[in-house]
């Protein structure tokens, strides 16, 4: 029995990810959540429009144009603005849309030090990669 939507843990944070679609659907910062999400999704089954629908609130991704300089969470690489980009506000996690080069087989490796810049370059006390509460 194959699932469509798994849990995978990407860069710290777990991801419900549809593999119908290889898209990353919601991050989560507690595990339960996002396990209860992906077999609740599974249930459901729903089309891309009903998926986006589902999902339209806080926690999920978004893709935004950047107004502001970002650094991609899962690549490391810098993002200027006016580029499209994935957007979680209440993890403050921004990431490449569908070109970021960590996706193409793993070949490009996010740099630790770019990370650790760019968490606390983000400004807040919150961006805490575990400790982010909802
Ligand atoms: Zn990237």
């Amino acid at each position: 029995m194959s699932a469509r939507f798994i849990v995978a843990d990407i860069d710290e944070v777990l991801a419900v990810v549809d593999r119908a679609s290889s898209e990353v659907v919601a991050f989560y910062a507690s595990e339960l959540r996002a396990f209860e999400l992906a077999r609740l999704l599974d249930v459901f089954s729903p089309t891309s429009k009903q998926l986006e629908a589902l999902l339209d609130d806080r926690r999920m991704l978004r893709t935004i144009t950047l107004q502001h300089e970002g650094v991609c969470r899962r690549c490391g690489r810098p993002m200027s603005v006016g580029s499209r980009a994935r957007w979680n506000k209440s993890l403050r996690l921004v990431r490449h849309v569908r070109s970021c080069p960590a996706g193409e087989g793993n070949n490009c490796r996010r740099t630790p030090s770019a990370r650790r810049v760019s968490s606390r370059g983000a400004g807040t006390a919150s961006t805490k990669s575990r400790g982010v509460h909802e």
